[in-house]
């Protein structure tokens, strides 16, 4: 024990000489407060906490930490929802978000370049400001970094139009856990020199180097946007709707549906005038130039009449439009407020399988006994089941976890993914190899091998 409490003490003092003893914490709260994320459920215990705010402080604490064999959790603001941050072997949480200046926006080259534990928000406001539009926009824009958006390949609102994190990640500068610094890719659109390190990096939370800097890519802001809303009676008139505006021409940049769990939860948590009788609501909307968007909306409105919409909104002003999305960010805070404790899943399946896949998530949840409310991104087949209880009836638990292994073999069963956009991390680690395959999951932890011999990066999560 004497023994332990030394080398603890002696790891602090060296990653206090590194960054300063003020940036170094091992007291009860912040063993506490970093003990967990957003993910229900899970706790570890870390040995310190470090924040860290250049590049070559972060290689030092790598290079102590490598040294000693300590595992290192790199860590943006812990929004994330597959226990991706725990530090359930111990080690140093190293805390990102001091390193949160945006470096440039250049209007000429059609990027920015900043630091990961820069807020998303704030790097879309610093692109906005200059008429640029940085898409990926993640529920938790205004909390999460975007080191944490590009370690889980984070998608969003506008993935179907956009794409995900991935498809705006120019250049990646990181650090390697023996210290070595790389800069892969850059600000330009195309290079093809080597493999390509910096596609590999996104995605990797946290298990093959820590990444220091982002240049992501940006787009000529749309000048305007349209958004609408259709009820319908059942999911699959719904899911038959998503396919129809599909079909149609139209590629939308939001494609939303929320069942009637979540209508009823979001209704009775906003108030705002949802109809808490539909099955299904869709929310859709465009951008672009004005008289596409009109073109769009109209389009989109009449694949919904024409599958059995019961109503059709098109919000009129600004306020509205922001009233609708509100409805579909709302939804978890809403389910959050049914019982004392939620358990947000993400799984992907083919989208026109959406509709099939809500049926045995809704089977599935009567089998187990559990209210389980289904939201998410109907156009790209990305479906959250969220369920909520009471921690307190263990029973319960128990059945939520058997629960979501049956939909998340459904989900493979149907050609879908585990995880559409919130990552492997700790609690989805079991389930991979039924989706990749044994030899696929030897090849990861060969690339993990590779980036991080002595395994001290995330330990026990993706790849390991
Ligand atoms: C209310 C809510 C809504 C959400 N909505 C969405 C959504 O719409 N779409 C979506 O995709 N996700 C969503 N998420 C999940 C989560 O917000 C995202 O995964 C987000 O990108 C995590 O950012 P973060 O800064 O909190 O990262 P963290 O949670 O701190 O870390 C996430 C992972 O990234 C690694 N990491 C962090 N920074 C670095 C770095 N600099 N270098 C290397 N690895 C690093 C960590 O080790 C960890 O594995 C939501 C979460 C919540 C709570």
């Amino acid at each position: 024990m004497a023994t332990a409490t030394t080398a603890a003490a002696d790891l602090r003092a060296q990653v206090e000489q590194v960054v300063g003893p003020e940036h170094v914490r091992a007291d009860a709260g912040a063993l506490l407060t970093y003990a967990t994320d957003a993910t229900p459920l899970e706790r570890g215990a870390p040995d310190l906490v470090a924040f860290p705010e250049t590049t070559d402080e972060v290689a030092g604490i790598l290079r102590i930490a490598d040294a000693r064999q300590v595992p290192v959790i790199a860590r943006g603001s812990g929004t994330n929802l597959s226990g991706g941050t725990i530090p359930h072997q111990g080690g140093i949480v190293l805390v990102l978000t001091r390193m949160n200046r945006i470096l440039e926006v250049s209007t000429a080259d059609l990027v920015a370049v900043c630091q990961p534990g820069v807020r998303t928000i704030e790097l879309a406001g610093a692109a906005a400001a200059e008429g640029l539009l940085f898409p990926p926009d993640p529920g938790s824009h205004t909390t999460a970094t975007v080191g944490g958006n590009v370690a889980e390949c984070s998608g969003g609102l506008r993935a179907l139009k956009y794409g995900v994190t991935r498809d705006y990640v120019l250049g990646v500068e990181a650090v390697l856990p023996g210290g070595e610094v790389i800069r892969s890719g850059g600000r330009l659109v195309k290079d093809v020199a080597g493999y390509d390190l910096r596609r590999l990096l996104c995605g990797s939370e946290g298990t093959l180097a820590v990444m220091t800097e982002l240049t992501v890519r940006l787009l000529p802001a749309p000048e305007a946007s349209g958004t609408g809303m259709a009820y319908f009676g059942d999911l699959g008139e719904a899911a038959r709707a998503v396919s129809r505006v599909l079909s149609s021409g139209v590629l939308p940049v939001t494609l939303e549906f929320l069942d009637q769990i979540c209508i009823d939860a979001v209704e009775g948590f906003s108030n705002i005038g949802l109809d808490r009788s539909a099955g299904a609501l869709l929310i859709f909307g465009q951008d672009g130039d004005p008289g596409a968007i009109e073109r769009d909306m109209a389009r989109m409105a009449e694949a919904c009449e024409a599958e059995g919409a019961t109503e059709v909104r098109i919000a009129g002003t600004d306020a509205e439009a922001a009233g609708v999305l509100a409805a579909r960010r709302a939804v978890l805070p809403a389910l959050s407020r049914l019982e004392p404790l939620t358990i947000l899943e993400d799984a992907t399946v083919p989208r026109s399988r959406i509709a099939e896949m809500v049926a045995r998530i809704q089977e599935i949840a009567q089998h187990h006994g559990l209210t389980i409310g289904t939201f998410g991104h109907a156009g790209d087949g990305n479906l959250h089941p969220t369920v909520v209880l009471d921690p307190a009836d263990e029973a319960a638990v128990h059945r939520a976890h058997e629960a979501f292994d049956e939909i998340f073999a459904v989900a493979i069963e149907m050609g879908g993914s585990i995880t559409g956009e919130h990552g492997v991390g700790m609690v989805k680690l079991r389930h991979l190899e039924r989706q990749l395959g044994a030899e696929q999951l030897a090849l990861l932890r060969r690339i993990k091998h590779a980036f991080d011999p002595n395994g001290i990066l995330n330990p026990g999560k993706l790849g390991s």
